[in-house]
Parts: C-alpha cells; structure tokens; sequence
C-alpha cells in the first residue's frame, strides 16, 4: 500500500480513549477517523463521523469499511468474523492473526511458546475435569485467568494452594481458563514497539509498570532493568511482532524476575496501542498513537526517543475530581478522556509528570 496522504479516512473500530487519542494523532497529520462501535464513546467527540452497530452486523461494518481507506482498532476483543468482513473491503492493521491469538489467552500462551519465547507454566482449565492435570503442570500458588474477555484484572482468581481450584473456577464463572503459575516478579515492565509494513521495528524506552486491583497505575521511564535485559527484552517483543506480521503499535507486558536463566516472562501482548505508552505523549516526539496512525496509514515511522523522564499515572473513577490541581501543576500534561460518569476502576483520563532527561534516554 502507498502511504495514504493527508485528507484520507482511518477506520477506528472502538470508541474507547484509546480510539480518541488515535484520532486526535491522525488528526494532527491531517487524517480523518470514522469510528464504528457497538456503544457510544469518548473517540467520537474528535472523529467526524460515529457508526453505532453490532460487531456481528457484518453488513454494516462492511458499509462502514467502504467509507474508509484503512481500518484499524482499539481493543482486542473486536470478533474476529467482524474484523475479517472488513478485510475482504479494506485492509485491517494490525491483521486478524494478532487480534485472534490476542483474544484467547489459551492461544496466546501455546503461540508464545511455540516461539520459543518465554513464559510463566500455564496449562488449560475447560472444566473440572481439567484440574488434576493442570494442577500437576503448574501447581500453586497460580492464577486462574478467563481465556476471553479479561481486562484490568478482571475474569481472574488466586489460588494459594492445590485446593483453592475448585472455587477460583467457580469465582471465574465456569469459564473455559487458562491456569498459569503466579510469578514472584521484582517488578513489571513493557515493551511499547511499532512495526510498519515493510518489517522496519522501533521500540520507545521500557516504562517499568505499577499495578494496583489489577489495574495500571503508573508507568516510569526510565525503568530499573538493567541494559542487557532492556535488550532482551526488545528482542522478546521484536520476535512475537514478527511472527505476527505485525503492522502498528503493540504493547507488550512482561515480569522482570531478576538475574536467572530467565529473567523476563511474558505476560501478555496487546495488538493495539498501550496504557503503559501513554507517557510517549508528552515525553517523546512521536507518541505511540501518532507512530500507530504513521504505522497503518504507510507512512515512515518517527522518532521513538524520549526526550525527558516522565511518570504517568492514571485518573481512575474520582481520581479525576483533581483535574483543576493537576492542570495548575508545573510539569504535569493532563489528558482527560471526556467521559461524564466517574464510576470506580474507570479510566477517565491521566497525568503525565515530566522532569529533566536523567539517563540520556
Ligand atoms: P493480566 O490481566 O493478565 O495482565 O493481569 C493483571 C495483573 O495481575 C498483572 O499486571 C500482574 O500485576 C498480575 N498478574 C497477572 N498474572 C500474574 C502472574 N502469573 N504472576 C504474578 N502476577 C500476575
């Protein structure tokens, strides 16, 4: 594909911040978003034109492809039949591959491994019938993860020992899982990267990661991995985006375990823009939204480098009642999603803290 010139039309399916913040970056190179979602979202106060309609209306999302030049999404848990009746009337980026390992965590996992990448144990969990043995390969203390549809720590329940299983399946719902083995990690990190169409890689610094309930709540840059894990780290991630053919920006979320044979483990990738590269925004020249647009619009990727330190954190539910405080803050750039109702473990906006470069980036 020729790069698509300013005027041309992205296709966002979600109507999330995520999808907001990519149109306002297409916005900037003089690009146009539609937004097509099942529920109203904040991507459609920046978007000129906002369709309302099922997923599964695949019909309708075809109509919606023809208005388009290129299609791209904002989460993970597009359907897959959704997202291929695009395909057939305009490119989709990242393509379905990504977003059909992304979507079931059984897949992700077994595609991680067959990479050789590496990776917490983990073993499926249909049913009951599945315990014993899952229990043999992963054993306790673990995590019994819903393989769709969890987000933000939900679909997830501990087990502190053998015989917890019974009721974290319960607490999960019965829902088909995946049990994996809980990682005694110093701490956590990601790497933000993007791929353009041509297999050409640039990776941002590695934010080190702090969670609270599941839930992202800062990101650091620069992080405590030492270099040569920085490196392995990009390595990691270059080889998953790869395998995937990837086209776009990818998150990829993994535990730093420390010094051993294998210091880092994968923990999930993300086939779309990344929480944990909000701070590229303020603190670096291309943010991962606009690289993302660059990325599937065919354009040269930009500059990656960070430019200073920054902390981002988010605004989850009342959070967001400090708005007036953070905006009278020095250094602080806020961003707020334009979501009306603050409810608890919402993100409605964050605050990314800027100081001097520390490190050289
Ligand atoms: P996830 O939705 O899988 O990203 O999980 C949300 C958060 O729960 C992670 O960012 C970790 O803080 C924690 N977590 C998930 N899986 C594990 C694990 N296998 N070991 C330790 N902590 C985990």
């Amino acid at each position: 594909m020729q790069a698509l010139p300013p005027g041309s039309i992205i296709g966002i399916l979600g109507a999330g911040q995520l999808g907001r913040m990519l149109a306002i970056a297409a916005a900037q190179l003089g690009l146009k978003s539609r937004i097509y979602s099942d529920v109203p979202g904040p991507a459609s106060d920046v978007a000129i034109s906002t369709t309302i309609g099922a997923y599964e209306d695949l019909e309708k999302i075809s109509e919606f492809a023809a208005t388009t030049d290129v299609v791209t999404y904002e989460f993970e848990n597009v359907p897959v039949e959704a997202a291929a009746a695009v395909a057939r009337v305009r490119p989709v980026r990242p393509g379905l591959k990504a977003l059909e390992v992304a979507q079931d965590r059984l897949k992700e996992k077994s595609f991680i491994a067959s990479l050789d990448l590496p990776l917490p144990r983990f073993a499926a969990v249909d049913s009951e019938a599945d315990f014993a043995a899952a229990l043999e390969k992963v054993g306790a203390p673990s995590i019994l993860k819903t393989r769709r549809l969890g987000y933000d720590g939900k679909g997830q329940a501990r087990l502190a020992s053998a015989g917890d299983i019974g009721p974290a399946f319960e607490a999960i719902g019965g829902a088909p899982a995946t049990l994996e083995a809980l990682v005694p990690f110093e701490y956590e990190v990601s790497v933000i990267l993007v791929r353009d169409p041509a297999g050409e890689t640039r990776v941002y610094d590695i934010p080190q990661n702090h969670h609270e309930g599941g839930i992202l709540r800062t990101s650091t840059v620069p992080s405590a991995l030492p270099a040569e894990h920085q490196t392995l780290a990009r390595e990691i991630a270059g080889k998953l985006a790869g395998a995937l053919d990837y086209i776009g920006v990818m998150g990829v979320e993994m535990f730093y375990v420390g010094e051993g044979p294998q210091p880092l483990l994968l923990n999930e990738f993300a086939p779309r823009v990344h929480n944990s590269g909000h701070w590229t925004m303020d603190a670096c020249a291309v943010s991962q939204f606009e690289n993302h647009i660059r990325a599937v619009a065919g354009w040269p990727l930009g500059a990656t480098d960070r430019h200073c330190d920054c902390r981002m954190t988010n605004l989850i539910g009342d959070d967001v009642a400090a708005w007036l405080q953070l905006a009278a803050e020095h250094g602080a750039c806020l961003h707020l999603y334009g979501k009306n109702q603050a409810r608890p473990g919402r993100k409605m906006g964050h605050v990314n803290r800027l100081s001097a470069l520390s490190n050289g980036g």
